[in-house]
């Protein structure tokens, strides 16, 4: 059989017949981070692949193995859900994704139907599930892409939520960082003491929050799952790091000129999202971002995979734990000493005094990070991607 592999993309032959958990075997590959797919359908473990079969053995990263029956109605079941030692058929799997998302949304009392959701859209698997999820429930909700100029990764991602948007008449809003700000984020290479995914990750938290609140929305949904929220923990209790600790949870209240933050997807895995998305026939970027390298979340994905593979349901335990049984009673009580908030001098945004320096007046994380990539780059020589439209003080 013609077995395709991801990360990198590579054509490999076994020979059939075989079942799945076979092939995973000969393949050396985690069968819980992946998913199967043969003729465009999910296959469990013990489906036989024919010697002429065409399958692709896409990396989600989480999930297991189970028995092959939906435990809801006993057809022929299309994927585990290992921690819950369930299997479903598509229609009950759809629905356990939806129970999910409901359970988080009444649980941390995220949004009500009348209030107005933007969610944060990067073409991957996550963020695509929950619009799709959130607009299917009834919920008044657009979606906002934030350009980060990493060449055709960025292209397809940006044409992916286009695509979506246009087949389900939703509002897509976006913002291209280097037209808005004036520097993408391969610039970013530029900066020695500073990773580009950090760089990534705080000017998308800053363009999203900014854009909810100019636009008047109510709140800001982002696509983290169980998978990503578990390895943040892990990293920050590795460090012991009680500010970000604090502000871990699926909801967050807006405060002080920042819009509530929500996480619908925290109950769900990365394999359940990923599923959810082939079920539904969403397209997505199955390809990885080519400047992962400097994401340390991964390596606590790695190590929390491992601990599953051998004890499903490890990580949902140390995740919803924490949620319910530490954080208000230990950490949550930092968030209330998070110190006066500013407007910053710059771009009038959110942020903390200068602890060192009262009588200077305050610059947010973002300006200052926007500032140093910019000089790196005029430094270095190299052509300053575009010229911005509008510089951080400007007024959207
Ligand atoms: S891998 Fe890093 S650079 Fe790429 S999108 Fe994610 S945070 Fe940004
Ligand atoms: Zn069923
Ligand atoms: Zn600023």
């Amino acid at each position: 059989m013609e077995v395709k592999l991801r990360n990198p993309d590579r054509i490999v032959h076994v020979r059939g017949p075989m079942n799945v958990a076979g092939v995973l075997q000969r393949l050396d590959v985690n069968p819980e981070t992946v998913l199967v797919i043969s003729n465009g359908e999910l296959v469990t473990k013990d489906h036989v692949l024919a010697d002429d079969a065409r399958v692709e053995i896409r990396p989600v990263i989480s999930g297991g193995a189970g028995p092959a029956r939906c435990h809801a109605c006993s057809c022929t079941s299309v994927i585990e859900v290992r921690r819950h030692r369930s299997s479903y058929c598509a229609e009950h799997f759809i629905d356990h994704v939806r129970s999910q998302v409901r359970y988080a949304i009444d649980h941390y009392r995220m949004v009500s139907y009348d209030e107005r959701i933007l969610v944060a859209v990067s073409g991957g698997k996550d963020s695509l599930a929950l619009w799709d999820l959130l607009l299917d429930m009834g919920y008044r909700v657009d979606g906002l892409y934030v350009g980060l100029g990493i060449g055709s990764y960025s292209d397809r991602s940006e044409q992916l939520v286009r695509d979506f948007a246009a087949r389900c008449d939703a509002t897509l809003h976006t913002v291209d960082l280097a037209t808005e700000y004036g520097y993408d984020i391969p610039a970013a290479t530029a900066l020695r003491r500073r990773s580009s995914c950090g760089v990534c990750g705080l000017s998308k938290r800053y363009a999203f929050n900014r854009a909810a609140v100019e636009r008047g929305y109510d709140v800001m949904a982002t696509g983290h799952n169980l998978d990503d929220e578990a390895a943040t923990l892990l990293g920050n209790i590795l460090r012991w790091n009680t500010p970000l600790l604090s502000r871990q949870s699926p909801c967050l209240p807006a405060h002080d000129g920042l819009s509530r933050k929500i996480k619908p997807l925290y109950r769900l895995g990365e394999r359940e999202t990923a599923a959810y998305c082939v079920i539904k026939g969403l397209d997505y970027v199955v390809d990885e971002c080519p400047m992962v390298a400097g994401n340390t979340v991964l390596r606590y994905k790695d190590a929390l995979n491992e601990l599953e593979r051998h004890s499903p349901g490890t990580r949902a335990a140390f995740l919803f734990g924490y949620l319910e049984r530490a954080r208000d009673e230990h950490f949550a009580v930092t968030a209330s000493r998070g110190g006066q908030v500013v407007s910053c001098g710059r771009c009038g945004q959110p942020t903390g005094v200068n602890e060192r320096d009262h009588a200077r007046p305050a610059t947010c994380a973002f300006c200052r990070t926007r500032e140093r990539v910019l000089v790196a780059v005029a430094d270095r020589g190299a052509p300053v991607v575009r010229e911005h439209a509008r510089g951080a003080g400007a007024p959207a």
